[in-house]
């Protein structure tokens, strides 16, 4: 197998059709064996129908069809995605026609033509302005500054990438996982080429302002941890300006005999220092609850159901996790 297309869906029904059109055509006729691997994300539309339909068309050679038992989200989505590929290549794409099958195969091309590079990597040349371009480009700046590996500003998960990339990608069990963090932190030599994403086909991004705070928050937290450092700064800082207030009060008191008025100061101090140890054991706390689900060791997905089509021998297996068939290792 030359590519393995991974697909996450979810809720992609207005879309889906669109982009299973065009991947057919432009996949088919590149002349290379590529398999498309489509992973359901526990959507609650017809997504699911649509894949089936498009398994049973034989359109494509080779197609896999991941149905998840719940929507267990994008990262999710694309481990599942590459934990069933097989192809000497990989590469990630998404199901609204934002990112297209053409350039894909533009970059598989830059990818193949040089062996200096393992990752080509698309990043958004221009991203329209409003208030998720303004966060998002200062969550890169402070991503950078906080983190030891770097982000490619604008950097999209739309890449292609050799095999050792993806076993490098799956060979990290963490839980909580944010893609392009883990593929600066397996490092490789790494091509970021411009794009422009497309209008969406149908449906709507499954993005809010809320969902993205969470995200880059998460992504902080998986990959510094300079919050927690940040905590101690704030507090040595604090102290230190309590000390020399106090010493200022002294000097007002003793020396120039001026009485102190008490409470109005009091109640300041009182506020921030409080604030700054709820802030620094909410930070704490972040990273505790990381833990605590790490820990648990939970299967980071579960796939119900898995079909391949190869040249149209259609074959169903059995369900998984992102560790284990559950025929072999059932769950107790
Ligand atoms: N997606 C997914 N699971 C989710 C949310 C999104 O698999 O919980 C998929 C979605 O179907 C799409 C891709 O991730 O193929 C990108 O989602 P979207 O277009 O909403 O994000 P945007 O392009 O706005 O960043
Ligand atoms: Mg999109």
């Amino acid at each position: 197998m030359d590519l393995s297309v991974i697909v996450p869906c979810y809720n992609e029904s207005d879309s889906l059709p669109h982009f299973l059109e065009a991947a057919a055509r432009d996949f088919n006729a590149s002349g290379l064996s590529v398999e498309l691997i489509l992973v359901n994300d526990g959507s609650a539309d017809n997504t699911q129908d649509i894949i089936d339909d498009f398994v049973a068309s034989g359109a494509m050679p080779h197609v896999c069809s991941v149905k998840f038992s719940r929507n267990f989200g994008k990262e999710a989505s694309m481990l599942a995605g590459l934990r069933e590929s097989t192809g000497d290549v990989c590469s990630f794409i998404d199901a609204d026609l934002q990112q297209l099958p053409s350039t894909l195969l533009e970059m598989y091309a830059r990818l193949t033509a040089d062996d200096t590079y393992d990752v080509v990597c698309a990043y958004q040349e221009e991203r329209k302005g409003g208030m998720r371009a303004w966060l998002s480009g200062r969550f890169y700046g402070v991503f950078n500054r906080m983190s030891s590996i770097q982000l490619e500003p604008n950097a999209s998960d739309f890449r292609v990438f050799r095999r050792v990339v993806a076993d490098s990608l799956l060979a990290m069990p963490e839980y909580h996982r944010f893609t392009k963090g883990l593929f600066s932190w397996v490092g490789f030599e790494t091509l970021a080429v411009p794009y422009t994403p497309e209008q969406r086909e149908g449906g709507e991004s499954k993005w809010s302002v809320r969902s993205l705070l969470r995200y880059a928050l998460g992504g902080m937290v998986s990959f510094s941890t300079a919050p927690l450092r940040l905590s101690m700064a704030i507090g040595s800082i604090t102290a230190l300006v309590g000390m020399a207030y106090l010493f200022v009060l002294l000097i007002d008191t003793v020396v120039l005999r001026n009485t102190p008025s008490g409470y109005p100061t009091l109640l300041a101090v009182m506020l921030i220092l409080g604030g700054m140890i709820l802030l620094s054991l909410g930070i704490i706390g972040q990273y505790l609850g990381r833990i605590y689900i790490e820990s648990k060791r939970r299967p980071i997905y579960i796939a119900a159901s898995v079909v391949r089509a190869d040249d149209g021998q259609v074959r169903k297996l059995p369900p998984r996790t992102n560790e284990a068939h559950f025929s072999q290792t059932p769950l107790s």
